[in-house]
């Protein structure tokens, strides 16, 4: 199968030929032929198996037809998170350069003024997080009765964001006479819901089974101590060929302790999460895609759906409470096929939801050294990690207890983690909520209904 027989026009196999794309991944094969023939859509895909483009590159075919009218958009794009949104916008840059649509991204944190401004010259097509798209609305700055096609993303993500009743509000808003395309990692019982009320007699197209972290993962965990935490994470760091790496932290007040006691130490780390200024975060992002950062420390939110080439580790600085956002952290590397490896520090009162974990992805992790705590004895001997050399018991040790030289009081560590607030804390914002989703490869399997 290839583009061309897919039925995209010219203009646009021209920019994905300059993309290197060779044939369509199993999601866009699936879902493209529907949605050009303007059906309405569930997409069940996580990000990194190509469904951006699987709903990008159509919608670019049916409006390039017609024209924008002031302040009344052609479409629109729901994304649960601003790095998501520009990720989006940054797809019809790529597969539009050759035909002329317009777009507007309406997200938070940037000025509200340049978004009003491209709204009042017409937009084909709107890329928007919910809270921002309703502010405008309720300011009198947008009407949304001529949008023509309505894509919901990461449908699951915005149900444990919470954004349900903001899109129920939204969708309220929009003309009946549409077509809806959503797409979701997991089908939740609610998010079955909003298809049956939103969308009409839909097609519903698949890749790659929930749950299932790409095989080109290797995963390791290691038993410590909260206090320990440090020290284990930087002499994994420095026995794995790190290339570049998240860090993920469940807490964001961790994050910014964690990333300058890594830049002391003489890495080239920084902190990535949700409470920073939105130029921050792109800056940062800008940064580590250009291999100026090598760690990122961050939160589920700031890492959320980023495709981030060639990423060499994910380390889970804490374990997630959710076994989703497990999968969907240690996703964020061995994607397209490439090798990757993943190390989680695990503390006894964790015990839980490693059992969560180990029962979400079907297999246990191999644990990797013995730290001062194990969750049990009677694990199954530790499958060495191959090639590189393993984190056994001796190596675990020596990272184990080392405090950072010349440590004055002022820079002092985070406090230990007794004094934490206990593990189902949540920060308030969607840095720590858990969402369904995982991030295999696109050589998932296929399924249409
Ligand atoms: P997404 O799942 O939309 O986040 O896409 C994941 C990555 O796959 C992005 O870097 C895309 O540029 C890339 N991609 C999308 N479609 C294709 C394709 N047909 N062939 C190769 N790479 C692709």
């Amino acid at each position: 199968m290839s583009f061309k027989e897919l039925g995209l026009n010219e203009d646009i196999l021209k920019a994905i030929e300059e993309c290197g794309y060779t044939e369509p991944t199993p999601i866009q094969a699936q879902a493209i032929p529907h949605v050009l023939m303007t059906r309405d859509l569930v997409g069940l895909a996580q990000t990194g198996t190509g469904k951006t483009a699987g709903f990008t590159l159509p919608m670019i075919e049916i409006l390039a037809g017609g024209r924008a009218k002031a302040r009344m958009p052609r479409s629109l794009i729901l994304e649960p998170t601003r790095e998501l949104a520009a990720q989006v916008a940054e797809n019809f840059d790529t597969y539009g350069k050759y035909t002329n649509l317009s777009k507007a991204l309406l997200t938070g944190g940037t000025s509200m003024d340049e978004q009003i401004k491209k709204l009042d010259r017409g937009v084909d097509v709107l890329i928007a997080t919910p809270g921002r798209l309703l502010d405008l609305f309720e300011r009198g700055r947008i009407l949304l009765n001529d949008i023509k096609v309505l894509v919901i993303d990461e449908a699951d993500r915005m149900l444990d964001m919470g954004f349900i009743p903001d899109i129920e509000k939204i969708v309220s808003l929009l003309p009946p006479l549409r077509q809806t395309l959503l797409f979701s990692a997991t089908m939740p019982p609610e998010i079955k819901g909003l298809t049956k009320k939103f969308l009409s007699n839909p097609r519903e197209v698949s890749v790659a089974p929930p749950a299932s972290p790409a095989e080109t993962v290797e995963q390791f965990l290691v038993w410590t101590e909260p206090k320990k935490k440090y020290d284990v994470l930087e002499g994994i760091i420095r026995d794995e060929k790190v290339q570049n790496a998240f860090i993920f932290c469940n807490r964001k007040r961790d994050i910014a302790g964690l990333a300058s006691w890594l830049k002391k130490k003489g890495y080239n780390a920084q902190p990535l999460h949700g409470d920073m200024a939105q130029s921050a975060r792109t800056q940062t992002l800008a940064d580590f895609q250009a291999d100026k950062i090598t760690l990122l420390v961050c939160s589920d939110v700031a890492a959320r759906g980023l495709d981030v080439k060639g990423l060499s580790h994910v380390f889970n600085y804490d374990v997630p409470m959710n076994p989703d956002d497990y999968v969907h952290r240690i996703g964020r590397t061995g994607r397209a096929g490439l090798d990757g490896r993943t190390w989680m520090l695990a503390t006894k009162d964790e015990t839980k939801y490693i059992d969560l974990i180990e029962k979400r992805i079907k297999r246990s992790i191999p644990v990797a050294g013995k730290g001062s705590q194990k969750k049990d004895d009677k694990k199954p001997a530790p499958k060495k990690p191959e090639p590189k050399k393993p984190y056994d018991k001796k190596e675990n040790k020596k990272y184990e207890g080392k405090k950072p030289p010349n440590k004055k009081p002022s820079e002092k560590r985070n406090p230990p983690s007794e004094k934490r607030p206990p593990h189902n804390e949540q920060d308030g914002d969607d840095s720590v909520i858990g969402f369904g989703n995982e991030m295999p490869p696109f050589f998932g399997g296929k399924k249409e209904n």
